[in-house]
């Protein structure tokens, strides 16, 4: 298993501290989510570990083999950065050949092409493409290089619904492969669903970071609604609130399935399940600060 782990990163732009101190690993076959309010910071890092932006400080280590700069994480990342840029009226096989030609591609354009579903279109024009087909083209390059680590920055922005679903199951099957994905964004119940590990970044610091699976194994509250009154009364439920039309309980899930049983066996179908998630609580408390 490789493993790239950036300690103390501090970046200062225009003579602002952005990045206050920030440590992360990212590790193969698994997904990091790195989530935050905008101007956390999350772009800034993304570009450093790009070697776009110089850190003020900080150290970078591949399998704990200490590089010399953030610059030499190229040769390992693939990335996808404020949306990649390609020539519209090129098609898809000639962008990511033109790319190719630029770099040491260990990957052939056919090759990400069907990685990411895109071989039927490789031979139109960009300009005719969707956005979630940009964005799913804009992954292909990020793998010509064949790398170890992917660097995804809002892959999701401008996506509709569909088409996120699409490349979140595009993520998956990465990391499935065993990719490492480093992605920001700003679903958080999706990617909560699906990250392994998070960063939750506030005004340049780490807010909180851990594991998402332990948490999700553990009890959460789920809130269900009704839209008649209920008595949740006979229910043998750890109620944490409770109004009239709502009761919020701690459970896990399989629980949770169970007393949904119970409720439609009784007539008592709630009308809305909502569950609550690390990321979304966590984030919320940095917004209520
Ligand atoms: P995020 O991606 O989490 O929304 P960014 O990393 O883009 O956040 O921005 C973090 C902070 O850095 C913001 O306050 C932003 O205004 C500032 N910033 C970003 N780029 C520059 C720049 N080139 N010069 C000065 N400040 C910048
Ligand atoms: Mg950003």
């Amino acid at each position: 298993m490789s493993e790239i782990s950036i300690q103390n990163v501090e970046v200062s732009l225009d003579n602002h501290k952005i990045l206050k101190g920030i440590d992360f690993k990212i590790s193969s076959g698994k997904i990091l989510a790195l989530i935050g309010p905008n101007g956390a910071g999350k772009s800034t890092c993304m570009r450093t570990l790009a070697g776009l932006i110089k850190p003020d400080t900080g150290k970078v280590s591949i399998n704990s083999k200490s590089l010399n700069s953030f610059s030499d994480l190229r040769a390992s990342c693939g990335y996808l950065i404020e949306g990649a840029d390609f020539y519209g009226y090129l098609s898809a096989i000639e962008n990511l050949n033109l790319l190719s030609s630029l770099s040491s591609s260990m990957n052939s354009p056919e090759k990400v092409l069907s990685m990411v579903g895109l071989s039927e279109s490789a031979h139109k024009k960009v300009k005719q493409f969707s956005m979630g087909m940009k964005q799913r083209l804009g992954i292909a390059q990020a793998l010509l290089s064949d790398p170890d680590f992917l660097i995804l920055d809002e892959p999701f922005n401008g996506l509709d619904i569909e088409i996120k679903e699409e490349v979140l199951s595009l993520i998956q099957n990465l990391r499935d492969q065993g990719k490492g994905i480093l992605i920001s964004t700003h679903l958080l119940e999706e990617i909560e669903a699906l990250a392994d590990d998070f960063i939750l970044l506030d005004a340049g610091r780490v807010f909180m970071s851990g594991d998402l699976k332990s948490h999700q194994e553990n009890e959460q509250v789920v809130t269900f609604s009704f839209d008649k009154d209920f008595d949740f009364t006979d229910l043998q439920v750890k109620v944490v609130s409770q109004s009239t039309r709502h009761v919020s309980i701690q459970t896990d899930k399989e629980d949770a399935k169970e007393i949904l049983k119970t409720l439609i066996s009784k007539d008592q179908s709630p009308y809305k399940i909502e569950w609550s998630g690390i990321l979304k609580d966590n984030y919320k408390k940095i917004l209520d600060q």
